[in-house]
């Protein structure tokens, strides 16, 4: 996936910018910017976007070590913060695959926004 079908794939969520969804894929939590915020990991989307896609937000909501299988609660990976997501390569030049968050189906991201606002 390239960084423009990456971002296509968002936008095709249909879902206002904080609430894009990506799910993390060692605890296949879905996550949006919106939960980032709630878990205290930055006041806006300015704040939390670089962790968007890159971090579980169970590194900030103080989630335990990993645990052998999904039980639907966030861990705390980390894809180390290396990226930000202006200079995403989904692919890199050498064709390796960087081990990006999948993006959430338009139906996970919707019914996510549904669960997340107040
Ligand atoms: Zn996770």
């Amino acid at each position: 996936m390239t960084l423009d079908e990456f971002q296509a794939a968002l936008k095709a969520q249909g879902v206002p910018l904080l609430h894009l969804a990506l799910v993390c894929p060692r605890c296949g939590v879905v996550q949006s910017a919106t939960d980032l915020i709630a878990a205290g990991a930055g006041e806006d989307f300015d704040a939390v976007e670089k962790y968007l896609g890159f971090s579980c937000v169970g590194r900030f909501t103080g989630a335990g070590s990993p645990r052998k299988a999904p039980d639907g609660k966030p861990c705390d990976w980390t894809l180390g913060g290396l990226f930000s997501l202006h200079k995403l390569e989904v692919i890199t030049p050498d064709g390796k695959h960087l081990p990006l968050f999948e993006v959430a189906t338009a139906q996970q991201a919707q019914e996510h926004m549904q669960g997340t606002e107040a």
